[in-house]
């Protein structure tokens, strides 16, 4: 009995070596490195060759990233290659002899059935889910062919793993998803722009028709022109007045219609304008279509972006020929009546005179008081007469005086003198310095300060202390009469020294014609010197002329 059961153990032992045996024979066998077998067995060696494959197919096919299956008739493994058990999530040896269906869910069942049996007659394929050990199911494509083996027909399977494929598409489905979302969203935008443009077109459409209107319909000839000076729109006036075609102004020039007299300074201006940004204004003849000349104010406003980069320039040319006409028949009428007016008035002063010095008896004293204060108007006159025939003079480039080297120094102080005399409610600050020698007419630069000093006292009522300075500027002597006043604009400095203007303040209106800065620049202008202003409104001015030192 104990003899017994040892025998077994050893068998058993036996048993377990061959069979280790057999599966490295057959893992050789699988990975081609046998290909014939020598078995041995009750009648002697028998030589067995491989022959349902060869061995180039048999390593090929373990070699496969597909799985590959063998099955009969009856849906029995016979065969499976390496991957498939890795597919299936099952050792080798439980695949073989084990039906291909148990390693299908449910759900694909019938779809292997149907397949399989189909496939005994054709080549097919079939998408089938593979169940795998993990409990995942795998989507695979099973591709079936029938194949002749040496007992009988079998049935070879390769199976194809399409979950890789299969989270392919379902990200491409995905993006694909996001896409058409997008696309939709695109769209939707598109849709809302095509009609916000839709409207804005619209709206702009609107406003250019108004500007159209507008430019074609005012009394002012217009263009635009780029910065650097090319201009390249022009309103319909503007046709009408010059005649000329859309096709002659091209390659406009300004030669083309202003009057060459006027021509230089324009340019110069037009240039000048273009550099520095600032408005360009100038008065000059503009050629109509008729060949007549007529006087136009010429301006251009530059128009900027947010960096204040200038984008193009309006301009504008109004006809001010009546104007000038009337100006004209102005001058010439100041110029008549201030001529009649001058002979009367002297003589008046000879009478005048005449009765102060009468000798024979005694004037009573209020005679002598009305005589003092008849005296007091007839300067007044005067002097009105005198600004009148200057103005006239000016017109007529006859403003002529004789010219001498002169002490500036000095002169201020003898106008201070005089002005001390006329405004005794008034202090005047000067300190009189260095002399300073120039070229001048002293009768006229008297004139200039003071038409100064009488503007600094008449506009600057509450403050009654005017500072005159003569200082070195350079090459040139400054002189600047300081009050403490209404002040000036920038916009009204700007036209103060043209004939006739007068700020328009009810407030602090006082008498006078306007005339004063314009006579005084001219004169300034013809001693090759300059006069200007610096105040702010309520803060009092600073007027000051500067002559070229000897
Ligand atoms: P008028 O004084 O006779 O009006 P002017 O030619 O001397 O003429 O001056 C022109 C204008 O300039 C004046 O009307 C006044 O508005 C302004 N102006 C001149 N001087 C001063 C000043 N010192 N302060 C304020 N405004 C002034």
């Amino acid at each position: 009995m104990e003899q017994n059961s040892k025998d077994l153990l050893n068998e058993i032992k036996e048993l377990r070596y061959q069979l280790e045996e057999a599966h490295d024979t057959i893992n050789a066998i699988r990975t081609g490195q046998v290909d014939a077998l020598i078995v041995k067995d009750d009648t002697g060696h028998q030589l067995y060759t491989l022959k349902t494959a060869d061995q180039t197919y048999r390593v090929f096919i373990e070699k496969m990233s597909e799985g590959a299956v063998t099955i009969n008739r009856d849906g029995i493994i016979l065969y499976c290659n390496t991957r498939f058990s890795l597919m299936a999530d099952t050792p080798l040896e439980k695949t073989i002899g084990m039906p291909l269906a148990s390693f299908v869910p449910e759900s694909s069942q019938n779809k292997l059935r149907e397949l399989i049996h189909n496939s005994w007659e054709e080549d097919n394929r079939q998408e089938i889910i593979l169940k795998d050990g993990g409990g995942k199911d795998m989507h695979c494509m099973f591709s079936c062919n029938t194949i002749e083996l040496d007992n009988g027909i079998a049935l070879s399977i390769i199976i194809t793993d399409l979950s890789v494929l299969k989270e392919t598409e379902r990200q491409l489905q995905q993006r694909n998803e996001q896409l058409e979302e997008s696309r939709a969203n695109t769209e939707k935008l598109n849709n809302t722009l095509e009609a916000t443009v839709r409207e804005r077109t619209g709206d702009l459409l609107i406003s250019r028709e108004h500007f159209k209107l507008l430019t074609n319909n005012i009394l002012q000839m217009t263009w635009t022109n780029l910065p650097t000076g090319v201009v390249n729109s022009f309103n319909q006036r503007w046709y009408d007045y010059t005649g000329l075609s859309k096709d002659d102004t091209a390659n406009f020039e300004w030669s083309q219609v202003v009057h060459p007299d006027d021509l230089k300074e324009t340019l110069i201006r037009y240039e000048t304008s273009l550099k520095t940004g600032e408005i360009f204004e100038i008065e000059n003849r503009y050629r109509r279509h008729d060949g007549v000349y007529h006087w136009h104010l010429n301006r251009s406003n530059p128009l900027k972006n947010d960096n204040g980069d200038i984008i193009f320039w309006v301009g504008t040319a109004t006809n001010i020929e009546d104007q000038k006409r009337e100006m004209d028949r102005k001058d010439e009428f100041i110029g008549i009546a201030s001529h009649e007016l001058k002979t009367p008035l002297t003589s008046l002063k000879g009478y005048l005179q005449l009765i102060a010095s009468y000798k024979k008896e005694e004037l009573p004293p209020v005679i002598k008081q009305y005589i003092g204060k008849a005296g007091v108007s007839i300067n007044k006159l005067q002097s009105l007469i005198n600004d009148l025939l200057d103005v006239s003079k000016i017109k007529a480039g006859r403003l002529e005086y004789a010219i001498a080297e002169l002490n500036i120094t000095q002169l201020v102080s003898q106008c201070i003198e005089n002005a001390e005399h006329v405004y005794p409610a008034y202090i005047f600050e000067y300190e009189p310095g260095q002399p300073y020698m120039v070229k001048g007419n002293a009768e006229r630069l008297e004139q200039v300060l003071m038409n100064l000093v009488n503007n600094a006292v008449k506009y600057s009522q509450n403050n009654k202390i005017v500072t005159i300075t003569t200082q070195k500027h350079g090459n040139n002597v400054r002189v600047s009469v300081h009050d403490n006043g209404i002040g000036l604009s920038k916009d009204q400095q700007s036209k103060i020294f043209e004939r006739f203007y007068r700020v328009e303040d009810k407030k602090n209106m006082t008498s006078g014609l306007g005339m004063g800065l314009y006579i005084s620049n001219e004169i300034i202008s013809n001693h090759k010197g300059t006069i200007g202003v610096e105040s702010e409104p309520g803060q009092g001015s600073t007027f000051y002329f500067e002559l070229p030192l000897v």
